[in-house]
């Protein structure tokens, strides 16, 4: 087991309060890793710290440290916008740019890198294939995004997602706002790109976390309402 994320003793604090304690984990690569536990317990907090973007809302301090592949994402020496580059990530509500379908797969690499439009098309069809969407969107690709149903918009965040070929998948509750064939679709989906990418993906749906992680991490909430992992356990798959 190769850890992709070593997270060290991490404890997290919004301006007026503290949301994360001391917690400490690994995060391997080529591997699913569900991060589960009651609302207000720290997992969103937890997942935006893994590439910085929870200090985008605000003030924050931090203790402690997050290694992703052996370097502290939290020295200051780090360019956080380069880190968040190499960090994918799907929130709970499906939201892609009001742009075609094409446009939203290409939005991220065409900010990375200059290159000839049919590289482009490559790009977002290999991106798509891995999002398991290409059959249901290659003859719309110059609709708007808004028109697919909510499934095939979590698809499409998880294909703009790969397209910039993340080192890894960083997923909150990505099918709390899908119903269930569509949520299906997705846990299979994840379980297709494990051979390629790391995946950690905060749920609060126990039996999800038990069908597609290989590690799950417990966090808890004490009387004081503070997060805290207690348990660090492994699914034999
Ligand atoms: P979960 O994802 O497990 O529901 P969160 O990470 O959203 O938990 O929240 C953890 C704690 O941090 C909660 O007490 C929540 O109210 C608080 N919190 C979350 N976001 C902010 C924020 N932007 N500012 C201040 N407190 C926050
Ligand atoms: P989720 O559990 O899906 O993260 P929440 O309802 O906990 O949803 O949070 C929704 C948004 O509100 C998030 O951006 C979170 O950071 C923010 N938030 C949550 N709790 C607080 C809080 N106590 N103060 C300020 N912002 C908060």
């Amino acid at each position: 087991l190769i850890p992709a994320i070593k997270v060290k003793n991490l404890s997290f604090y919004y301006s007026t309060s503290k949301a994360i304690e001391a917690i400490s984990m690994d995060i391997y690569q080529n591997h699913i890793t569900a991060i589960i536990g009651p609302s207000g317990c720290g997992k969103s907090t937890f997942i935006k710290t893994l590439n910085r973007i929870s200090e985008l809302e605000g003030p924050v301090k931090v203790e402690g440290c997050v290694e992703f592949f052996g370097q502290n994402i939290y020295d200051p020496r780090i360019n956080s916008n380069k880190l968040r580059r190499q960090i994918g990530m799907v929130f709970q509500k499906p939201n892609p740019f009001t742009m075609s379908i094409y446009e939203n797969v290409a939005y991220g690499v065409k900010i990375a890198m200059r290159r000839p439009q049919a590289e482009f098309d490559e790009i977002v069809e290999s991106a798509l294939k891995d999002a398991a969407l290409w059959d249901e969107v290659k003859d719309k690709l110059n609709k708007s995004a808004l028109g697919l149903s909510g499934g095939q918009q979590q698809r499409l965040c998880i294909a703009r997602a790969l397209a910039v070929k993340p080192k890894i998948l960083l997923m909150d509750e990505p099918c709390s706002a899908l119903d269930p064939i569509a949520t299906m679709k997705v846990e299979e989906l994840l379980h297709s790109l494990r051979s390629q990418l790391t995946i950690a993906i905060v749920t609060h749906n126990m039996q999800q976390a038990a069908r597609i992680s290989d590690f799950t991490a417990f966090f808890s909430t004490d009387e004081s309402r503070i997060g805290q992992m207690v348990e660090f356990g492994a699914t034999e798959q």
